[in-house]
C-alpha cells in the first residue's frame, strides 16, 4: 500500500531528495486500520486451520501437540533435551525438584552449513555425535535419562513421540526428512552410533528414550508455565517466528484422539506460514518479493519472512539498496558489500536503533564494517529511519498476531459484538478491557522439553501404578 505523504507533485515541482525518501519508507509505514485488518485476517486463518473441511487449504495448520495439560509443580527427576531449530543445537541435561529452581547444565554445537543443506541422514548423525558427546562428558552412560526432543519445525503430530516434518524453514534443507517421522530418524541415528563406536559408550549401552517432542514455542510456553500456570500462550521472535496457545479441545475440529480430562491441548499454530494463500498480498511491498526471492522456501514462510531474525536486516539491506539506486543515499554509491545478500544483519537495527538520537556511533562502526567511506550524517540519520520502519512493521506485525490469540483465548469474556464491531477508529490492536502480561522466557525452549518430558513420565507412572 503506497500512501503518499505529501500530495502530488508536478513536472514543474520536482520532489526534494527529503520527500522521495519519505516516500519510499511511507511504503512499510502501515495504518492502524492495516494492522487491524492483518490481526482479523490472522483470526480468520487461525480458524480455518482449526476447522475440519477447510484445515487441508489452510496456511496456517494449527498442529495439536498432544500437551494435554500444564505443569502442576510436581515434576521431577533428571532429564535429557535436545534443542534444534535456529542457528545452534543445543544437548541440556536439566533436573527438576518441586518447589526449587531448575537445574541446568547444557551445551551448545555449532550446525555446520554444509549439514543444514546436506542428507537428513547426515543431521540426525551429527546430533546422536554430540548427544554422545554431551552423555560422555557428563558420565550419564550408565543412565537412560527420558529425553525431550524440541524441534522448531512444523511438524504434523501424530502423538507425543511421532511428528512427521511438514516443510523446512529458516534455512534448514536436509534431504529424506519431509514427510517422515523425526523421532524415529533419531532413534535410528542413535543406534547407528551406538554400533559403529561402542568406545564412545563405555561398557554400558548408551541410548535414549525418547519421550516427548515438542515446538519450541510448545517448549516456552511450559517453561512458564511450570512457576505460572496462568501463561497460556508461547511465542517465539527468534531466527524466526511462531506462537502456541492452550486451546479447548471442542475447537479442534480434527482432534481424533480421547476427550479424557483436561479438555484442552496446546494449538502449535504455525503462524510463520500466514500469508502463504494469498492474505498478505495487499502489503506485501517490492523488498519482500526480493527477500523471498533470495530463500531456500520460495513463496512459503511470508509472515515470517517479515518478522524475524533470519530476514529482517535482509528486507532492511533491499531498502537501503533502492535508496542508493534512487540516489537518495551515498550519492547513488552502490558498495559491493552491501549490494551483497545477507550482508547486512538483522543485529546491525538492533544496535544502529540503540543510537542516542543524532548519535550516529554504531551506524558508523556498521558503515565501516560494510566498507562505506563516502556518507554524510544525513545518510546516517536516513539509515536509522530505514531500521526504524523495517523494525516497527515487524513489531506491529507480530503484534497483530497475537491481538488476534488473545481475542481467540479471551472468547468467553468478550462478547461477540465486541469482536465483530468495526474497529477502524480504535488505535489499539486489542480491546483496552483485555488485561494481559507478557513474561520473557530464558532458555523457555529447551527446559520446556524436559518439563514435557516429566509430565510425560509422569502420566506414564499414573498409568502403571
Ligand atoms: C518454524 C516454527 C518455529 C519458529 C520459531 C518457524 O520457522 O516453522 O516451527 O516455532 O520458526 O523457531
Ligand atoms: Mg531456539
Amino acid at each position: 500500500a503506497l500512501v503518499p505523504k505529501y500530495p502530488r507533485t508536478t513536472a514543474h515541482d520536482a520532489p526534494t531528495r527529503r520527500m522521495k525518501i519519505d516516500l519510499l519508507l511511507s511504503e512499510l509505514k502501515l495504518s492502524d486500520e492495516t494492522y487491524g485488518k492483518v490481526r482479523d485476517l490472522m483470526m480468520t486463518a487461525f480458524n480455518r486451520g482449526l476447522g475440519r473441511k477447510d484445515n487441508a487449504t489452510a496456511a496456517v495448520k494449527m498442529f495439536p501437540s498432544y500437551v494435554r495439560s500444564i505443569p502442576d509443580g510436581t515434576e521431577r527427576g533428571k532429564f535429557l533435551a535436545l534443542d534444534l531449530g535456529g542457528t545452534n543445537f543445543r544437548v541440556l541435561l536439566i533436573e527438576l525438584e518441586p518447589g526449587s529452581e531448575v537445574l541446568m547444565k547444557s551445551k551448545i554445537y555449532a550446525i555446520p552449513q554444509r549439514i543444514m543443506v546436506g542428507t537428513g541422514k547426515g543431521l540426525f548423525d551429527h546430533i546422536a555425535h554430540c548427544l554422545a558427546m554431551f552423555i560422555r562428558e557428563h558420565k550419564l552412560e550408565n543412565e537412560t535419562l527420558p529425553l525431550g526432543f524440541t524441534f522448531s519445525f512444523p511438524c504434523r503430530q501424530e502423538g507425543l513421540t511421532a511428528a512427521r516434518l511438514v516443510k523446512w524453514t529458516k534455512g534448514f534443507r536436509c534431504s529424506g526428512v519431509e514427510g517422515e517421522d523425526v523421532v524415529r530418524l533419531l532413534r535410528e541415528a542413535v543406534a547407528r552410533k551406538r554400533a559403529s563406536e561402542p568406545a564412545v559408550c563405555c561398557q554400558q549401552e548408551y541410548d535414549i528414550d525418547v519421550v516427548a517432542l515438542v515446538n519450541d514455542t510448545v517448549g516456552t510456553l511450559m517453561a512458564v508455565a511450570h512457576r505460572n500456570p496462568k501463561c497460556l500462550i508461547g511465542l517465539i521472535i527468534g531466527t524466526g517466528t511462531n506462537a502456541c496457545y492452550m486451546e479447548q479441545l471442542d475447537n479442534v475440529e480434527l482432534w481424533n484422539e480421547d476427550y479424557n480430562e483436561p479438555k484442552e491441548v496446546i494449538i502449535n499454530t504455525e503462524w510463520g506460514a500466514f500469508g502463504d494463500d494469498g492474505d498478505l498480498d495487499f502489503m506485501l511491498t517490492s523488498f519482500d518479493h526480493e527477500v523471498d526471492k533470495g530463500t531456500l522456501n520460495r513463496g512459503k514462510q511470508l509472515y515470517e519472512k517479515m518478522i524475524s531474525g533470519m530476514y529482517m536486516g535482509e528486507v532492511a539491506r533491499q531498502v537501503l539498496v533502492k535508496l542508493v539506486e534512487e540516489k537518495l543515499l551515498f550519492s547513488g554509491e552502490l558498495s559491493e558489500e552491501l549490494s551483497t545478500r545477507g550482508n547486512f544483519y538483522t543485529k546491525y537495527i538492533s544496535e544502529i536503533e540503540s543510537d542516542p538520537p543524532g548519535d550516529y556511533t554504531n551506524v558508523k562502526q556498521v558503515l565501516e564494517e560494510l566498507d562505506i567511506t563516502n556518507y554524510t550524517d544525513e545518510d546516517c540519520q536516513v539509515i536509522r529511519e530505514t531500521c526504524e520502519v523495517v523494525s516497527s512493521r515487524a513489531s506491529y506485525l507480530c503484534a497483530a498476531g497475537l491481538a488476534a490469540l488473545l481475542q481467540k483465548i479471551n472468547r468467553d469474556e468478550v462478547s461477540d459484538a465486541l469482536w465483530t464491531a468495526p474497529r477502524i477508529n480504535r488505535p489499539q490492536l486489542v480491546d483496552p478491557v483485555m488485561k494481559f502480561h507478557i513474561q520473557l522466557s530464558l532458555d523457555g525452549s529447551g527446559i520446556g522439553a524436559a518439563i514435557v518430558a516429566a509430565v510425560a513420565v509422569r502420566m506414564t507412572n499414573a498409568k502403571l501404578a
